[in-house]
């Protein structure tokens, strides 16, 4: 019999929708989601406060068993061993695998040293892994269909994992005009005769809520069992995404301790730029884990809904989704928001229920004034276009340092956040992409761009003039083969699926 971890015998996940499931951190992992629609949730948080002297100075896998132990009590130290030396490993093209840069008087964690540039491959560089060992674990006869709608990042971070992974499929929908060139080439060559990429005529939300009614279709499903499958998701919704997400934050903390930045136990800020609240949700797990933290700059685009949500307390998503220069951003539905609620609200089943049901029926929600009491560590920001190209100039002129178009959004909310607050806490900003994902924009901000130029020049140009080199695998994108083009309706998703599996 495999050792137990942690010594929390009775750590299990259950829905935020309350159906009285209770089940295990890998049954969560390949289930996703669960019966009822909701989310999975930890039974509790480990506090540990009073072990973080212990852990400043364990490199990042090190620091990623301690706190992974705690929420993955089923699997053996072995099998979680084996899951984080076979994620972080020389895909990071740095052994910190999550490095802080100091700019000025602010520090910028930086995740997008993994295999495909963003913050996406903390996570899905071990999530495969994860599945992979809960399979086997669970004695799983089907095989497993990862179903994954992406904003640009997910999509290629999740095939890449995955890819010519053993009893795994992956199939990926994304806005087929609502992603960057460089994003949508990433996936379009993808390798592994395991992966499937699909172009959907619509926005992100159209295509999460696609592959969110999949989901939830029981003939479906019922229909792929007996074909041998079962669905599972790898986007942020997954407890498998989530968790080692928490890991960073705890490393940030303890990186800072370490170079004398700040003394244990002072608190510090951090500034996430968000879209589905998978990022900041993870921030959130750490502070419940004792982390000690002062706030969470929830930092927007112009599709602002969570800063409206944070100063007024009203979630609206009836609104035009707006496509901006940081693609990964522009959601009006923010999934994870869902675990923060049942959080908030002390756990109450039935008032997540009660919000999302006027989520689903009318676009809208409002918290009641306990729940808002319980958002003190938040504060939401949002940044215009205009200022987003503006802050990259400003950042890269006056130090140097170049930032990518969703880290810009950050910034720029957290200037605002001290002009308005004047807090004088030391700040993280979560850096979430290489700025050369979106080269064109950045570039468009610091410099010129010709028309003329193709996507590939302008990266050339971005690396000349900010004098910064290309990563590794976005400068070996050109010469990859193009092995995915399909593109369908909306309402074509299950059919693109049953093709591919017939296959
Ligand atoms: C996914 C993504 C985000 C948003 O993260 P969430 O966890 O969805 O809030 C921000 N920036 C980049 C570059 C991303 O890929």
């Amino acid at each position: 019999m495999s050792k137990k971890l942690g010594g929390k015998e009775n750590m299990y996940f259950l829905s935020t929708r309350g159906n009285n499931e209770k089940i295990t951190a890998s049954q969560a992992i390949i289930k996703g989601l669960s019966t009822d629609k909701g989310l999975y949730v930890p039974s509790s948080f480990k506090n540990l406060s009073e072990e973080l002297k212990n852990l400043v100075d364990l490199d990042y896998k090190q620091l990623a068993y301690v706190i992974l132990k705690e929420f993955l009590t089923d699997y053996s130290e072995e099998e979680l061993k084996y899951c984080i030396e076979s994620a972080y490993d020389e895909k990071f093209d740095t052994e910190k695998i999550a490095p802080i840069s100091k700019v000025g008087d602010d520090y910028i964690l930086e995740l997008y040293h993994g295999p495909t540039c963003a913050f996406k491959d903390m996570a899905l560089t071990i999530m495969p892994y994860l599945l992979k060992t809960a399979i086997e674990k669970n004695n799983l006869q089907e095989e497993v269909v990862i179903l994954t709608a992406t904003s640009g990042d997910t999509g290629k971070a999740a095939l890449e994992g995955f890819s010519d992974v053993d009893k795994i499929k992956i199939v990926v929908f994304f806005p087929e005009n609502g992603v960057s060139a460089i994003q949508k080439l990433q996936m379009k060559t993808t390798k592994g005769l395991n992966t499937c990429v699909v172009g959907i005529n619509g926005n992100f939300d159209d295509a999460q809520t696609g592959v969110k009614n999949i989901f939830a279709d029981e003939d479906f499903n019922k229909e792929l069992k007996e074909k041998g499958y079962i669905l599972s998701s790898a986007n942020s919704i997954n407890m498998g995404r989530l968790l080692p997400q928490v890991v960073y934050y705890f490393y940030a903390y303890l990186q800072l301790v370490k170079e004398n930045e700040i003394s244990l136990g002072d608190k510090v800020n951090f500034v996430v730029p968000t879209g589905n609240f998978g990022n900041i949700l993870a921030g959130y797990f750490a502070k419940q884990m004792g982390l000690p933290v002062n706030k969470f700059v929830c930092a927007s685009n112009d599709n602002n809904v969570l800063y409206d949500f944070f100063t007024t307390g009203v979630y609206n998503k009836n609104r035009e989704l707006k496509l901006t220069t940081s693609p990964s951003m522009d959601i009006l539905i923010s999934s994870n928001l869902e675990r923060l609620l049942f959080e908030i609200s002390g756990r109450d089943a039935e008032k997540v229920n009660e919000l999302i049901n006027n989520l689903n029926t009318k676009g809208v929600y409002e918290i009641d004034q306990n729940m808002k009491d319980n958002l003190s560590s938040f504060y939401g920001g949002y940044a215009t276009e205009e200022v987003v190209k503006d802050t990259i100039k400003e950042v890269f002129d006056k130090y140097g340092y170049l930032l990518d178009t969703h880290t810009a959004v950050a910034y720029s909310c957290y200037e605002k956040y001290v002009e308005d607050t004047k807090d004088l806490t030391k700040t993280v900003i979560v850096s979430t992409a290489s700025p050369y994902k979106f080269s064109k924009d950045v570039l468009n901000s610091i410099s010129s761009v010709d028309d003329s130029l193709d996507d590939f020049e302008i990266i050339d140009k971005l690396s000349d003039v900010s004098n910064t080199k290309i990563p590794g695998p976005i400068k070996t994108l050109k010469d990859l083969e193009i092995r995915h083009n399909i593109t369908c309706e909306k309402d074509e998703l299950k059919s693109e699926i049953i093709k591919f599996l017939g296959k």
